[in-house]
């Protein structure tokens, strides 16, 4: 138990975790280039927050919260997703009564759900995401899809789709509840237990089953295309003419639903094709009603989540290739009473600019090298008696060839020029 993390949760290793920084950075500037800006918000929020901004229908709310009393006997719940902190800091803090739209970014958040751990499900996992305050647009919605799609490709996920489809809003999804719900009717009996109990729930999101057996049967329901009222038809296609423009493939998929209540209009995901089957590395859509639910502001809205596990899985498996990053550049190796003198000479290089370490641990002059090696360093110094006699360090590069002896004094611009 104690040496052994709970159960869905992933350490990022020191070896591992700069391949979490390029992430954090590709995605910091794709946010920046179109006005995002970053919002950090707590972990925890209250509890109520969520079961009013996320739903109680949804599986997150049923059955995934992390729900605890504090000290003070108050109900708090761990983020299971970034909206809803996200709208209840925009009304806390009076963001619309700046120029809208307000665009945010979170990055790196923790997200927790009690979900089934598996291949890209944990409990603790970590989103992108973005948000977009006051933009009734299309061409908001149709940003961020482009957003996440370019920089998904920029970083080497192939096979990538983009499924849109409309929900519609208050006025048009009655409609199509009462005939989806008709639909379903007649075949809800022979339906997996979740889509029963959604069903009553909240039906559309039975489209959204994961079952083959239920997707079959709901293969000839009705689609909430169909039902549009003039608003939302319009707003779909326009996205649509934006997505055009833009030149980007996509599909039109009436079964995205998304596991949310608050979505209204948009939906889309990226999907990609892998070994294990489809995967979803990106979800987002328009909420236009939910400030207002949270708030008093009726103020329009569109966002996305990114799971970043999911990208860095995908991106494992694409082979893609994200730039090392040197641990040291330079080993600094000693004999015994030289110690003294490789610490300034690491501390000359540090201050320079150059990745250094020496040996902290008394190993041998041997030993040193071989550690050396293993830590993948380009060049090794070493400052031999001869060497700390006369004030002078020899250079070796490690994969063979270059070597040469240089003053102290000197040894940064000669170290600099053989990093080259
Ligand atoms: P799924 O259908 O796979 O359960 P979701 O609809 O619950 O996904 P969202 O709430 O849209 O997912 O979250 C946005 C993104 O966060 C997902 O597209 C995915 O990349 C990631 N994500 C969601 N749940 C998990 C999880 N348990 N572990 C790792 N990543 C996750
Ligand atoms: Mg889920």
């Amino acid at each position: 138990m104690l040496t052994q993390a709970p159960r869905g949760t992933k350490d990022v290793l020191p070896a591992e975790s700069y391949r979490w920084q390029y992430l954090e950075a590709s995605m910091r500037k794709a946010a920046a280039l179109a006005g995002y800006r970053e919002v950090r918000t707590p972990v925890f929020e209250h509890t109520e927050l969520f079961l009013r901004g996320v739903g109680d229908t949804t599986d997150i709310v049923q059955k995934e919260m992390y729900t605890f009393k504090d000290k003070g006997d108050r109900s708090i719940t761990l983020k299971p997703e970034g909206t809803a902190g996200a709208v209840r800091c925009f009304l806390e803090h009076n963001l619309y009564a700046e120029p809208l739209p307000c665009k945010m970014y979170y990055l790196n958040a923790p997200i927790f759900r009690y979900e089934n751990p598996q291949s890209g499900r944990l409990r603790e996992h970590h989103q992108f995401g973005l948000e977009c305050f006051g933009a009734k647009e299309a061409t908001a919605d149709a940003e961020l899809i482009l957003l996440a799609y370019h920089l998904l490709q920029d970083l080497g996920i192939k096979n990538l789709s983009v499924e849109i489809n409309s929900i519609g809003c208050p006025k048009c999804r009655p409609v199509y509840h009462t005939r989806l719900k008709e639909f379903l009717g007649e075949r809800i009996g022979q339906m997996c237990d979740t889509c029963r109990e959604r069903f009553d729930r909240n039906p559309l999101r039975v489209l959204d089953c994961k079952e083959k057996k239920c997707q079959e049967i709901t293969r000839d329901a009705p689609s909430m295309l169909d039902l549009l009222c003039d608003e939302c038809r319009k707003h779909f296609e326009e996205l649509q003419d934006c997505l055009d423009q833009a030149g980007i493939p996509y599909r039109v998929n009436s079964r995205i639903v998304r596991g949310l209540d608050y979505y209204t209009k948009t939906v889309f995901e990226l999907i990609t094709e892998t070994k294990d089957g489809k995967l979803t590395v990106c979800g987002g859509g328009r909420y236009d009603n939910l400030v207002a639910e949270i708030g008093d502001q009726d103020i329009p809205a569109v966002g996305f989540g990114m799971g970043l596990e999911r990208v860095l899985m995908l991106l494992d498996s694409d082979g893609a290739g994200i730039p090392k990053d040197p641990w040291y550049e330079v080993f600094v190796t000693y004999m015994g009473a030289n110690r003294p003198h490789a610490f300034k000479l690491v501390q000359m290089l540090r201050a320079d600019g150059i990745r250094a370490d020496l040996d902290h641990c008394g190993r041998s002059l041997k030993a040193q090298f071989k550690y050396a090696n293993k830590t993948g360093t380009q060049l090794t110094a070493i400052i031999g008696d001869e060497e700390a006699e006369n004030g002078m360090v020899k250079i070796k590069s490690m994969a063979g060839g270059e070597e040469c002896t240089a003053p102290v004094q000197e040894a940064c611009s000669v170290i600099r020029s053989m990093l080259r």
